[in-house]
């Protein structure tokens, strides 16, 4: 999806702009331990278009200067975005800062919608007009905490949206590395090509900063790896901020079926990677986590299983994950990657026909009979595959207010059993049968 982003100095109000388009879209990440909310990054739609949204404010670059800290928002919205809108507030007028921005901006290839915020009555109008000075032509009038003008602002950025290059067949998997900043995806990047062959580097991807590389395993499968260009791309100040890795990493889930969340074997597990690893778990994507730098671990024979115990508990929610120890600098397990890689895809778009589902569905209820609530019984009358990536299930039921959260897990687990799902959630939806 294009993506947008949301630039201008402080208190000119980016956040309420953003929150308007995002609108009840905003991602909410419930239930995963150690996600919070983040308001950086939202999927959003107008008129039938998806795009995802960027408030390049909610990057805080600490320990820099006022102007450099805007600089650098700037610099994100310009690497990261299709479309940027350039946001200033119709109270202060042009002030030196916002021209700063301007000078940027200007000097990228990025399109640009200027809007000016804080338009909350109509006399205002007249001097939404002193804005063409900053030269990004027709300034749109907002109010982000009226609501208004956000119609043509968005007729404005969907018109400026890249035409979509002409698709590249792609029956690929396609794969993304995340992690916080050093635990070794470049490296990992590296390495992986390395060892397999790569038919074509540097497509260009779906936005204008996404770079993928399609390769070959041995034994001929084809991989597509994502945003490659972001991981390898180095030195800026920015790069090792966690909100700006946060952002990296949900832009690859975006455009991944199969999520590599990558730890680091020295430093063990922080909480940014639960973060990351919990964003990868909300999005339904494969995941299978990595554990690099496993060569500089001392190792003795409990070593690889003690590690892998702290995963499973620090990690609950991906108890469906496959874990692999690696190390890019010795290249050790590299070369299982394909493999584990095409296994989770097969998991991730598995089918079950619904004979055999129900079959595993009634066996789970003989043996364990349904919950009942004030004399109430569960009666489950059939369930059915209705997608996958992830495989997602309809259960029907006679109230779906009956089904205990325990007894979902259960039948969760006994599809789990009868069923190779590792690598993949997988979701179970309770309808009323009609
Ligand atoms: P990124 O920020 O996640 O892309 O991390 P990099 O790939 O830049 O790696 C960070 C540092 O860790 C670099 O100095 C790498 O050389 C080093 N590194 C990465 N993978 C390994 C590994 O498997 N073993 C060792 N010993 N060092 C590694």
């Amino acid at each position: 999806n294009p993506v947008v982003a949301v630039v201008g100095r402080p208190n000119v109000g980016k956040s309420a702009i953003f929150n308007r388009i995002a609108g009840e879209r905003i991602s909410i990440v419930e239930d995963t331990p150690g996600v919070t909310r983040d308001r950086i990054y939202a999927h959003a739609e107008w008129l039938g278009k998806d795009f995802n949204l960027i408030d390049t404010g909610g990057i805080e670059i600490s320990d820099q200067p006022f102007v450099t800290q805007i600089k650098q928002q700037a610099e994100i919205a310009i690497d990261e975005a299709d479309v940027i809108v350039f946001l200033v507030d119709i109270k202060t007028g042009v002030t030196d800062a916002d021209e700063q921005v301007a000078q940027i901006l200007y000097r990228s290839n990025t399109p640009v919608v200027l809007a000016v915020n804080k338009v909350d009555n109509p006399e205002l109008r007249s001097q939404v007009f002193d804005f063409y000075s900053l030269g990004f032509g027709d300034p749109y009038a907002v109010s982000g905490v009226h609501g208004i003008g956000i119609g043509d602002l968005l007729d404005a950025v969907i018109d400026k949206f890249p035409t979509q290059a002409a698709q590249i067949e792609d029956d690929s998997i396609r794969f993304s590395l995340i992690g916080r900043p050093n635990v070794g995806k470049s490296s990992l990047v590296n390495a992986i090509l390395g060892e397999n062959r790569v038919i074509v580097s540097n497509i260009a991807g779906t936005t204008r900063d996404a770079i993928d590389t399609r390769f070959t395993s041995d034994d001929g499968a084809k991989f597509t790896m994502v945003d490659t260009a972001g991981i390898k791309k180095r030195g800026k100040i920015y790069e090792n901020t966690e909100k700006y890795a946060m952002l990296r990493a949900m832009r690859a889930i975006d455009n991944s079926d199969i999520v590599l969340v990558v730890l680091n074997a020295e430093e063990g597990i922080r909480e940014q990677d639960k973060r990351i690893a919990g964003y990868a778990h909300e999005a339904g994507r494969g995941l299978i986590i990595v554990v690099n730098k496993w060569d500089l671990v001392d190792k003795n024979t409990h070593t690889l299983d003690g590690f892998e115990t702290i995963i499973r508990q620090e990690f609950q929610y991906l108890s469906y994950a496959p874990i692999v120890f690696v190390s890019a600098e010795t290249k050790q397990r590299l070369a299982k990657l394909p493999k584990l890689i095409q296994r989770v895809y097969q998991n991730h778009t598995k089918r079950i026909k619904s004979a055999t589902l129900n079959d595993v569905l009634m066996d789970a209820i003989a043996a364990n009979p349904t919950p009942t609530q004030n004399n109430k019984r569960l009666r489950v009358f059939y369930g059915t595959q209705v997608a996958i990536q992830p495989p997602t299930f309809v259960v029907f039921v006679n109230d779906p207010d009956l089904m205990h959260f325990s007894y979902e897990r259960y039948l969760e687990n006994q599809i789990r059993q009868s069923f190779d799902f590792s690598g993949t959630p997988i979701h179970l939806i309770e309808r009323r049968r009609k």
